[in-house]
């Protein structure tokens, strides 16, 4: 049977039931999915370096035969060391391995081994040494041109099946396509355009590189290494291109069907949103309310994002959209990220709208049993016009009536499009998304393509901007100083902690100690009080409100101030171990003061132990209070993977791609996605083909999980 893409991969030669097992669970299930794993690196085996010239600090790729080989224990600090003698014709070397005495199993004298990794001057044996470094064995008969004399992939192992396995699995998959057989993936005109190899031989160029006649050795490495070679640009441009093709063929869709809902605008209505306005709106904040309004008054559901930096006031504004839908006789939802939110956006909402006819509901998961069930049957029965509540809020067993609106804040993960996707099941309500944005706004526009984009470029009159300083420990009295003279003004404060998953319990201990410490020590006769995510929802709930109403003078919390709390009167915030952050984190905290009319300051702490990016990081915050200069560069210094955390963030999966180091070819994908849709949308027969177009896609970039 003659392989496709879509085969599974156990039908590949080399890849047994175990195999395909290991790379199924590692989200490799068929021969695309095999062809399309990337190598993270490339070996020049052609041309090794000479353990004769080896110089301290290089990393390099050197080709050995094993000469010794064996354990011992170091005399005073007991360290398990496997250390190997190795030589070439030029010298020798000495290669360490800390603590893994099972490879005296692996190695052989005689054997010969490709050693990567950074050469040292191992001041005992007076010889240059390898601590820890990659290797592959190599088998003399059979490897030549897979694992030797050519440039080789290195691959990540997929659980147990390594590099050597990997290349050679590829290898022989690669020979049983042509160009007949592989179709291509994308329109032959636009491959042309840009001089794009063929897709098989843009594989084929990925995985088994032959250096270019045309090119220097050292060059071609180079642009293997950065992933600019024409292969890499292909494959990058391919999978970017489909990306932006499913998003618009999303947005298409949308548009076909148009919605059901009239909403309009009349004298009454206006008059109705004038009356909760409690002051000036600014220009941006027209703005952007005239381009949802008008959204809302279409023929077809709104689904536009709203970026806006902190503080910028985006709770009015989703407020007036709330007011607009309200007025024409639909219910509205508005979504928080935490129940701390979710409850000042009530208590703050509530406020706002109190001599409006409106009934506002509130649900978070901790609303149970009689009063859940009340909440639950007044939305269904139309008998509430704004539920604002956490994810609760989109739980099953949570109906509507005549769902119009929902507001979704704060939402400054890449999660959007998947809430998104969710919002179109169902009621297609018109979707409001908010967020203080650490998403450069050229790359928004091109990740969310099948949102529409209003951006809250402006603050709110009157606001001064904080005051950032970097501090060492030596210096911490002099911070108490400079927070003794604020809390003196009768201002508040905010102590900071990080808090990691990994060290949870050690970084709570330090915030508890930090606590104690300023309320015993440092500040006896003002509150302190403490948070952190550990508490009850009834605690954290308290606190909040004790803090609001200034019984509470210093607040020391971990992360969970981090987003909307407000809080005007707090003007002062210490972030200890600041360097642990990343940018737009602190930018998020620092989003927590600087909200009312006093002078408010931000003071970073750090012990000196940072790298020297986390140095670049506090600059940048001492710097600069603008929000998409902070997301530029933290995707700069961090890189898209960590930009958005580690946890399923719903980032695209990319394989070849990323964002920021090929944001032009993103760019060009997304030029050609937008001419090209059309005829996808003309080809697709019906309504159900093109929904199946949009679920291929969103399993192929991960983008089926709901957050
Ligand atoms: P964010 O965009 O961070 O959600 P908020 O909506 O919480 O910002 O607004 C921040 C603060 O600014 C609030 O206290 C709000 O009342 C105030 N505010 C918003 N818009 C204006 C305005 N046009 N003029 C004066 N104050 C405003
Ligand atoms: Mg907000």
């Amino acid at each position: 049977m003659p392989l496709e893409v879509s085969t599974p991969i156990q039908f590949v030669k080399g890849v047994g039931p175990t195999r395909a097992r290991m790379l199924t669970k590692a989200g490799i299930e068929t021969v695309g999915d095999l062809l399309g794993y990337r190598p993270f690196r490339y070996e020049d085996r052609t041309n090794y370096r000479a353990i004769g010239e080896l110089r301290a600090g290089e990393e390099t790729v050197v080709h050995s035969q094993v000469v010794v080989a064996g354990n011992y224990t170091t005399p005073r600090k007991r360290v398990r060391i496997f250390e190997l003698l190795v030589r070439d014709q030029t010298g020798s070397l000495a290669v360490k391995f800390f603590n893994q005495p099972y490879l005296d199993k692996v190695f052989r004298r005689g054997q010969h081994v490709v050693f990567f990794g950074r050469v040292q001057f191992d001041e005992y044996s007076e010889s240059m040494s390898m601590l820890n470094p990659e290797y592959e064995i190599l088998d003399e008969a059979g490897d030549s041109g897979i694992h030797t004399g050519r440039i080789v992939p290195v691959y990540r192992r997929v659980g147990k099946v390594y590099t050597r396995s990997l290349r050679t699995i590829l290898h022989g998959l690669l020979s049983q396509f042509d160009e007949k057989s592989l179709p291509d993936s994308i329109p032959p005109g636009i491959r042309k355009r840009y001089r794009f190899p063929q897709l098989i031989e843009a594989y084929r160029q990925v995985h088994f590189p032959e250096l270019p006649e045309s090119q220097p050795r050292q060059a071609f490495l180079k642009a293997l290494e950065e992933s600019a070679t024409p292969a890499h640009q292909r494959l990058i441009f391919d999978e970017f291109f489909r990306f932006q093709l499913g998003l618009k063929v999303i947005k298409r869709r949308r548009q076909l069907i148009p919605k059901e809902r009239r909403i309009e605008i009349n004298p009454r209505i206006r008059q109705a949103i004038m009356s909760i306005l409690p002051f000036h709106p600014t220009a941006a904040q027209k703005r952007v309310v005239k381009e949802i309004v008008e959204d809302l008054c279409s023929e077809r559901v709104m689904n536009r994002l709203v970026q806006g930096d902190v503080g910028s006031g985006k709770t009015i504004v989703a407020l007036q959209a709330l007011v607009v839908t309200i007025e024409n006789g639909y219910q509205t939802v508005l979504m928080a990220p935490t129940e701390i939110l979710a409850e000042q956006h009530f208590q703050t909402i509530g406020a706002i709208l109190e001599h409006m006819p409106y009934r506002i509901g509130l649900l978070t998961g901790r609303v149970k049993g009689k009063a859940r069930k009340e909440i639950l049957s007044a939305a269904a029965r139309k008998e509430i016009d704004i539920l604002i509540g956490t994810h609760a809020v989109f739980q099953k067993g949570v109906e509507f009536d005549r769902l119009g609106l929902v507001v979704i804040d704060e939402q400054h993960r890449f999660g959007v499009m998947q809430r998104a996707t969710l919002m179109q099941k169902g009621e297609r309500p018109d979707t409001l998304v908010m967020t203080a944005t650490p998403i450069p706004r050229t790359l928004a526009m091109t990740l969310y393509g099948d949102l529409d984009l209003s951006i809250i470029d402006e603050l709110p009159p009157g606001r001064r901007p904080v005051t950032t300083i970097v501090k060492k420990e030596a210096s911490r009295s002099e911070v108490y100083s400079a927070m003794k003279r604020e809390l003196a003004k009768g201002r508040q404060a905010y102590v900071i902690y990080p808090l990691v998953e990994e060290s949870e319990k050690t970084d709570l201990r330090a915030a508890t100690e930090m606590s104690q410490h300023l309320q015993e020590q440092v500040f006896p006769s003002l509150p302190v009080g403490l948070m952190h995510g550990r508490l009850k929802p009834e605690e954290k709930e308290d606190l909040m409100k004790r803090f609001k109403a200034g019984e509470i003078r210093i607040l020391v919390s971990t992360t969970v101030v981090e987003v909307g709390i407000d809080v005007p009167n707090a003007t002062l915030m210490v972030v200890e171990h600041a360097d642990r952050f990343g940018l737009s984190q602190l930018h998020q905290l620092r989003g927590r003061i600087g909200r009312g009319p006093e002078k408010s300051y931000c003071i970073l702490m750090t012990d000196g132990s940072g790298t020297a990016d986390s140095y670049q990081r506090l600059q940048v915050m001492r710097r600069t209070n603008d929000g998409f200069k902070i997301a530029e560069k933290d995707l700069e210094l961090r890189g898209p993977g960590e930009f958005v955390g580690t946890r399923q963030s719903g980032m695209p999966n990319f394989r070849f791609g990323n964002i920021i180091r090929d944001r032009k070819l993103l760019r060009a994908a997304e030029l050609e996605a937008e001419n090209y849709v059309d005829k996808i949308v003309e080809a697709a027969d019906s309504e159900e083909h093109l929904a199946r177009i949009a679920e291929t896609w969103q399993d192929e970039f991960g983008l089926y999980e709901v957050g």
